[in-house]
């Protein structure tokens, strides 16, 4: 328990608490998954001042824990810190104020997602296991991306047929073409143009040779 009895807090003089606490107060579960522990107690340095009838209490509370690095696993000790702890309490003249779950919340509240043995950890490598902090492996772990993709060229070959199949047609197609093509190459031009050449003599031709004949 973390308390302060505000009656020993006299007016203009920061009250001074230091001290420590059984981490089990932060309830971590025993079965954590990463394993996580209490290395120790918490500690704490507490300042606290009256405001009238108010407590203000700042300070800083920290606890080691024992875990692991979630990259390369091996057992870690970190230290959750919190330097800027800062309570209020209304009305609390000559009485005792328990801060225990204030700390407890402010702690875990710091807590990270993930604890690591270093910023920079090189984890473990991929295809051996070997700490990589410790020790490099003679693994070639660019060697094994490759890999994944030398079996991806399989279904891009697959891609690559269907694409011949399509292509060849068209590639006939234009073939036929040349070979019309030096009277055709022109042709496409040139067939709507015979076309209309044609269609324009077959209408007046036998017009004409209505006209002719009566
Ligand atoms: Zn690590
Ligand atoms: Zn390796």
């Amino acid at each position: 328990m973390i308390i302060i009895n505000t009656s020993h807090i006299l007016p203009d003089t920061p009250y001074l608490l230091d001290g420590t606490e059984s981490a089990d107060i932060l309830e971590i579960p025993p079965d954590a998954d990463p394993p996580l522990a209490p290395a120790g107690d918490i500690t704490y340095h507490l300042s606290a001042v009256m405001a009238g009838a108010d407590l203000i209490v700042t300070g800083k509370a920290s606890v080691p824990l024992a875990t692991v690095c979630a990259r390369c696993l091996d057992d870690i000790r970190v230290t959750i810190a919190v330097k800027d702890l800062c309570f209020h309490f209304e009305k609390v003249r000559d009485l005792e104020v328990d801060l225990t779950d204030e700390v407890r919340e402010e702690l875990l509240l710091a807590f990270p997602s993930c604890f690591y043995c270093s910023p920079d950890c090189k984890g473990i490598c991929p295809m051996c296991g070997a700490n990589l902090n410790h020790a490099s492996c003679a693994c070639d772990t660019q060697q094994a991306e490759p890999e994944p993709d030398a079996a991806a060229p399989s279904p891009w070959d697959q891609l690559d047929a269907l694409n011949l199949a399509p292509e060849k047609p068209a590639k006939k197609t234009i073939a036929k073409k040349p070979a019309e093509k030096k009277p055709a190459a022109k042709s496409s031009p040139a067939k709507p143009a015979a076309k209309k050449a044609d269609a324009k003599p077959a209408a007046k031709k036998p017009a004409a040779k209505k006209k002719s004949k009566e």
